[in-house]
Order: structure tokens, then sequence, then C-alpha cells
């Protein structure tokens, strides 16, 4: 009778787990807090509603992988965009995605609130929200900032890939040390209008800034760790830990080459010779995007391949330094050339990621906030700081 138990109980711990990665996907709430999505509507007429064999969003891949709300990124790099139509294209993908959200009203519905993710994900619906990649897309105003604010813009990265009149990015040159005097102010402004503030891309320095300047707790809605991928774009221990003594969060980003130094460094010396081939295809109107895509694809192939678990063990990297509170998703799908790891390749791969966690040994209570309840949290808070002037 004893060596049956024993023999039963690899086979109960299984149906255990089902039984408990079934309860958790009834409803828990997947929160993404950075998909690249919107420019495709605006550039190629990208339509969420059929299901694509290419790009990583859509409806009926959202549907298969439980995904209940995205920050959708909104951006226009200053090495695509001469500064004249920064603002106009940031607003032209800002009308894509509510036209697209508007198109799609039974799957989708527009959030402006913790609240409103809330109440859009027990109707069974995704809720969309909106976020802005780099200060300069403000044109230095204020008025500006508030005005995306009330378009539904909920958090803003301070800098991208380039330093602007707010923040040093971590990729371009050291102009203030940190965040500027205007930068400061910038951030007094988002707290007071309740936008939270991302510094994914910023300079270590202009990450702690932010931190000590912010009331409200900040996000990095697409940052990987450095302790795992040394790579200039991840983020080194003692900053993750900063971020989380406020009660900010990392989302953790997917792109296999910030997951992954041996992927980084291929990807890295071929991005050269694969942006110059990307331009000459799109320098032809109209563009040819499958090209683009193809071009993509070879050098994704020349990566070596990186395994979704090695993105489970960033997750668990911050977790287990800073805390199961201060981690989360935030993909970059459709910002990362197609670079997805194996086995989480787009937005219908979620679930395995419940999965991993459950396999780690971590609580339902802890799957459910980094899967998600971690950036409601700091939406929250952020709203939370706006009233308190
Ligand atoms: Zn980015």
């Amino acid at each position: 009778m004893y060596r049956l138990a024993l023999l039963l109980v690899p086979f109960a711990a299984t149906l255990f787990a089902e039984d408990r990665y079934d309860r958790l996907m009834r409803d828990i709430l997947i929160f993404d807090a950075h998909i690249d999505t919107p420019r495709y509507f605006v550039d190629e007429g990208y339509r969420l509603k059929d299901e694509h064999p290419y790009y990583e969003l859509d409806i009926p891949r959202m549907r298969k992988g439980r995904l209940g709300a995205v920050l959708f990124g909104i951006y226009a790099q200053p090495q695509d965009y001469p500064p004249e139509r920064w603002l106009p294209r940031t607003l032209e993908v800002i009308d894509g995605l509510h036209t697209e959200v508007a198109a799609n009203h039974a799957d989708m519905e527009f959030a402006y609130t913790a609240a409103d993710v809330e109440r859009i994900h027990r109707s069974g619906k995704l809720a969309a929200m909106a976020s802005l990649e780099g200060g300069h897309l403000i044109a230095d105003s204020l008025g500006v900032l508030r005005i995306f604010h009330r378009l539904g813009v909920r958090y803003m990265t301070l800098a991208h890939f380039a330093s602007n009149n707010f923040a040093d990015s971590m990729t371009g040159i050291q102009l203030h040390s940190g965040l500027s005097k205007f930068g400061r102010e910038l951030v007094r402004e988002m707290n007071r209008i309740g936008m939270m503030i991302d510094v994914s891309h910023i300079s270590d320095k202009a990450v702690l800034d932010a931190v000590e300047f912010s009331r409200a707790p900040v996000i990095a809605s697409h940052s990987s760790v450095k302790a795992i991928a040394p790579i200039v774009r991840n983020m080194p221990d003692s900053v993750i830990e900063a971020i989380a003594k406020r009660g900010g969060v990392v989302c953790i980003n997917f792109h296999a080459g910030y997951l992954d130094k041996p992927a980084y460094d291929v990807y890295f010396r071929n991005r050269q010779a694969r942006d110059e081939e990307i331009k000459r295809v799109t320098d032809v109107q109209p563009v040819d995007w499958g090209k683009v895509r193809a071009i993509q694809r070879r050098y994704y192939e020349q990566m070596p391949k990186v395994d979704y678990k090695v993105l489970l063990r960033h997750i668990d990297h911050v977790a287990k330094l800073a805390g199961a509170d201060h981690v989360a998703l935030g993909s970059d799908f459709d910002g990362i050339s197609g670079m997805a790891p194996v086995g989480m390749e787009d937005v219908s791969k979620y679930p395995i990621l419940v999965k991993g966690l459950i396999d780690m040994g971590y609580s339902d209570s802890d799957i459910r906030k980094i899967m998600g309840l971690n950036i409601l949290r700091v939406l929250r808070q952020a709203e939370e700081v706006a009233k308190k002037p």
C-alpha cells in the first residue's frame, strides 16, 4: 500500500499542478506593458481581426494567449523621421490605435484608468492603453504632454535611443548626467496628471534621478536583466533594486538578443547590414513589407536560438532580487523585429509562462502579480498620486 502511495505521489502532483493552472487561467489578468503593433495599422493597413502568419499580435492569437491588457507603444524614432514629423507621426499612430480598437469593439476596448482595465477584462475583452516612447515626441511642451494624456497615453519613456532635453539615453550622448532640470519638471508634471514614468532606455543615472524625483513608483516598461545578459540595453541589479525600493516594476523585454549575450553579439554584429538592407526596401514606395519581414527573418535565423526558459530566468532573477511585487512583462512584441525566443513567438504563448512559474514554485498570488497585477498596481498608484497635489 505504501509503495502504491509513493507511486501515486508524482501523479497527484501533476494533477494538482494542472488544477492550479486551470484555475489561474480562468480569470488571470495578463497585462503586457509594451507592445509596438500600432504603427503597422498606419503603415501597412495591418488589421487585428484576422490571424496572421507574421507579426506578434492579432485578436485570434490574443484570445489563444488569454491576453487581457496591453500598453501599446507609440513612437517616431529620430533617425527615421525629421523633427517636424515627430509630433504629427505620433498623433497619426495614436489615431490608428483608437480607430483599430473601435473597429474591433466586440473584442477590445480603450482603457483610461486601472478601474477601466479591470472592468474591460471582466467583460472578456482586451483593455488597450497607449504609451509614448521618447520625450522628444512632446516637442518640449508640457501642454502637448497633457493633450497626450487626454488622448489616453498612460506612460511615457523619458528618452528613446537618443538623449533629449529631458534625459540621457543609455545609448546616447550623456548630456545631463541623468535628468536635466526640465526633465525633473517633466517628472513632476507626469505625477500631477497621473501618467506613469517609464525608465526603460534611459541611462542608469537618469533612472536613479527619476526614481528620486517621482512621487509615484516608476516602471521600466521593457528592460531585461544585465546580471544575466550583460548588454547595454539591460538593467544592473543596483538600478532594479532602486526601482523596487520605491514600489516600481521592471517589465522584462522578450527580445532574444536582450535575454542572451551570445545571441546579442550576433544581432549586434549584423544589425547595421540588416538595417541597410531594410532601408533599400523601405526607400521604394509603396514599401514591400513582405520583403522587410523576409530580411528580418533571415537575420533572426543567423542568431543562436534562445529558449523561452531564459525569459523565465530573467523574471526569476528580479523576483529573487527585489521581490515578486516588482517584476512584470514588457514583451516589446512587434518592436523586436521578430527576434522572440523559441516557445514565446507571439501573444498566443503567454500561458507557457504561467506553467513555467508554477513549475518554478511560485504561488498563485505571485504569478498573478507577475503576469499583470503589478502593472495594474503602479497604474493605480500613479492615479492616486495625481489626486494629491
Ligand atoms: Zn524600446
